[in-house]
């Protein structure tokens, strides 16, 4: 499907966090959009500065659902596009480009998933994984979300809720920072994957996020034997 110009609304803005939001657009012109897990948005910031600024964001419902957009953002005080989102009242008019990315998931592969997140990088594995398991995908799917501290952490009841829809789906929360009191994973996803990568020739692994620890760990993947072509990734700096 070819991107095109598409006129929305923000139809509602849910405050998760302190600096997380999820925000729903409704779809007007055209009504409906067809896109595949994984692909993002570019919206185009309306802030009242002449210089034109388009930021992308990651799909976050289904392609199922396709008369509205949802996307989960973190406020970047310092930022352009992230002040504007939050503070622009529901109902305003959005326009944005879409849908865009290479970011997919292999659907001929027979191979067990591995999904690793950090911070609102969960934003299009959320719609891998509901895709996936909605489609029927049986085979084992697991979700590693790394966070410095537990007070960062959102989305544990949508989380619990597809686990206990579908047993095949499984997630960890791995704490960089953690509490003594910390009962979760504990480390960088990296050293999850050093600890917990059992069969890297029979796994796939999708990555999301800001900074080093995308490269950092799509590389740990393939020298610990995962072929190149199962290592998938998308960043957002
Ligand atoms: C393909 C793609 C998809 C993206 N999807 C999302 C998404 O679904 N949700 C989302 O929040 N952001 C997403 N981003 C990042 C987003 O495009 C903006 O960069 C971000 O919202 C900051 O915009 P800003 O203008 O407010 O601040 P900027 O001035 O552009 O950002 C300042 C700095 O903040 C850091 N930063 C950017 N995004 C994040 C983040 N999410 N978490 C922590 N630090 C960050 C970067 O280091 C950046 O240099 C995506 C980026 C790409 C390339």
């Amino acid at each position: 499907m070819p991107a095109v110009s598409i006129e929305s609304i923000l139809e509602k803005r849910i405050h998760l966090l302190d600096d997380i939001y999820e925000l729903h657009f409704k779809l007007v012109n055209p009504a409906e959009l067809s896109f595949r897990a994984g692909q993002f948005v570019n919206i185009r910031v309306e802030d009242g500065n002449p210089k034109i600024l388009f930021r992308s964001y990651s799909i976050m419902s289904p392609p199922a659902e396709k008369t509205v957009i949802k996307t989960c953002i973190k406020l970047i005080p310092t930022g352009r596009a992230t002040p504007w989102l939050t503070t622009i009242a529901e109902g305003t008019p959005v326009k944005m480009m879409g849908p865009l990315g290479m970011f997919k998931f292999n659907e001929t592969s027979e191979k067990n998933t591995i999904f690793i997140a950090t911070g609102t990088g969960i934003t299009p594995l959320i719609c891998m994984i509901e895709d996936q398991l909605e489609k029927g995908n049986t085979r084992p799917i697991h979700l590693l979300w790394g966070f410095r501290y537990e007070q960062d952490i959102f989305y544990t009841e949508l989380l619990e809720s597809i686990a206990e829809k579908y047993p095949n789906f499984t997630y960890a929360i791995t704490l960089s920072r953690p509490e003594e009191s910390w009962p979760g994973e504990k480390g960088r996803v990296t050293e999850w994957i050093e600890h917990n990568l059992f069969q890297p020739e029979n796994t796939q692994v999708y990555i999301c996020g800001v900074g080093n620890m995308v490269l950092d760990t799509a590389a740990l993947c393939e020298k610990m034997g995962m072929p190149k072509e199962d290592v998938h990734f998308e960043r957002y700096d």
